[in-house]
């Protein structure tokens, strides 16, 4: 990997005038990237790597890909703007599409982050039991360990203390609860889900706190962010049911796990659950332009009806569904269905997930191997029968040196507690079969490498 004369003054430039989040974690901010076609992206220099993270950005049609800018191009030439407060052709089509992928039973509102798709989705449930008469129901449940999003409202509902405790005080009203994790679980084998002890404990919180406080529970399919924690078998209809027990709404964040990533169109359809309430963000767009909704359940949007100009849904948004973002959403999308790449997320990610397992089984320092679809994470662990993780300074280690071999891979988990240790794993779902077996050679090399 070269450096150059070209990339150094940039970068002296970017330290000078640029304001990044998370540096110095970041290990990546190191290049200026310049172009970036399929699942390659290009330096300054004319460095090449193989973007094994463009996932967690959901760039899930590959980058590059011309149609996409068209599409934006010819809406911006014919309608540039107007806002939602009447309405355009790539709004209504583009929401048609959603409700038709979700099984035709939502409504769409229209944000531009994943952040804003939350915000709305907490005003949505709290307006909703209001309108019903219930209007003390304004708590939200989270897991610890998941992310949803820097606004206040959804930062209060992360679970990550690092990303919070210097902003506080955040919004009243969020409590966090176990995150599941298979991996670590200590429920009996073959526990029936209704008992399982991250179940027990929602449903346990609910009952503590006054079930009639409750406005929802928000959850990812899978914890990405917080280090690729998979649920046990039926958490999430065991969750759901917590829920309808107790009279609150299931939010599911789809902002990672939504078009395609895990192998299904959403997250939750891996699980057999219908959700109240649907986020999702940057995969909509491949992350080519900002856009993001919250799809609501028609029943729920029934109760914003009343004649009352009280009981609208007073949460504005200005950019959100602009024609240019919607119109190469719905060209995402016929992309992602022509390509099959729902399948193929499936089927590569299963070929990924055994390739690692069978190659890792046996590294001392590989705890665990799990995922679904091209969503994949590798616990590294100081010990395998303690669980305990591994420091930090290994799993950089492990990162510089994939990336000097061309890869970028990614680290989740939690700062806290020592819990950033887990690597990452997640291409763009068009990634070719031979780039599979480069992320497996190249991860499993630095493996066996580092010390
Ligand atoms: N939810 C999840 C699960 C996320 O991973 C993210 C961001 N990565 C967000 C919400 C927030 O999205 P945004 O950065 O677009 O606001």
């Amino acid at each position: 990997v070269q450096v150059g004369k070209n990339q150094e003054e940039l970068l002296q430039k970017d330290e000078k005038y640029v304001w990044h989040s998370m540096k110095p974690y970041t290990p990546h901010a190191t290049m200026v990237v310049q172009e970036a076609k399929g699942a390659w992206i290009t330096d300054q220099e004319g460095n090449r790597f193989l973007d094994g993270m463009a996932g967690l950005w959901c760039v899930n049609v590959g980058y590059g890909r011309e149609e996409l800018a068209e599409a934006a191009y010819e809406q911006l030439k014919k309608l540039a703007y107007f806002p939602l407060t009447q309405s355009h052709t790539p709004a209504i089509q583009l929401a048609e599409k959603l409700n038709q992928m979700l099984g035709d039973d939502y409504v769409i509102f229209f944000s531009n982050s994943g952040s804003e798709a939350n915000e709305a989705a907490f005003k949505i449930a709290r307006q909703y039991h209001q309108q019903k008469g219930d209007t003390h129901r304004y708590k939200f449940i989270s897991r610890y360990r998941g992310y949803h999003g820097n606004s206040m409202g959804a930062l209060s509902a992360t679970g990550q203390a690092q990303r919070k405790y210097k902003y506080e005080p955040l919004a009243p009203g969020f409590i966090h609860v176990s995150p599941p994790d298979s991996y670590r679980a200590t429920d009996a084998p073959n526990c029936p889900p209704s008992e399982l002890h991250a179940v027990k404990e929602i449903d346990r919180t609910m009952t503590w706190e006054l079930s009639e406080t409750i406005a929802g529970v928000i959850m990812e399919p899978i914890i990405t962010g917080g280090g690729i924690l998979m649920p046990p078998d039926g958490y999430m209809k065991a969750v759901k049911e917590v829920c309808e027990k107790h009279g609150a709404l299931l939010i599911v964040d789809e902002v990672i796990c939504g078009f395609g990533r895990t192998g299904e169109p959403f997250g939750f359809m891996n699980y057999g659950v219908k959700p109240d309430i649907i986020t999702m963000a940057k995969g909509i767009t491949s992350a080519y332009l900002p856009l993001s909704a919250t799809a609501v359940r028609r029943e729920i949007y029934e109760a914003f009806k009343g004649t009352n100009e009280y009981d609208y849904l007073r949460h504005v948004n200005t950019f959100g569904g602009s024609p240019a973002a919607c119109a190469l959403a719905l060209k995402n999308i016929e992309i992602m269905e022509q390509e099959q790449l729902f399948k193929r997320s499936k089927e590569l990610g299963a070929y990924l997930l055994g390739e690692l397992q069978h190659l890792l089984k046996d590294h001392s320092h590989v705890g665990d191997i799990r995922g679904k679809g091209l969503l994949i994470g590798i616990e590294l662990v100081q010990d395998k029968q303690t669980k305990e993780p591994i420091d930090v300074q290994y799993v950089n280690k492990i990162i510089a040196e994939c990336k000097k071999e061309g890869l970028i891979i990614g680290k989740n988990g939690a700062t806290v507690a020592g819990y950033n240790n887990v690597l990452t794993l997640s291409p763009p779902l068009t990634i070719e079969e031979a780039d599979i077996d480069f992320m497996i050679k190249t991860l499993t090399n630095a493996l066996a490498y580092v010390k």
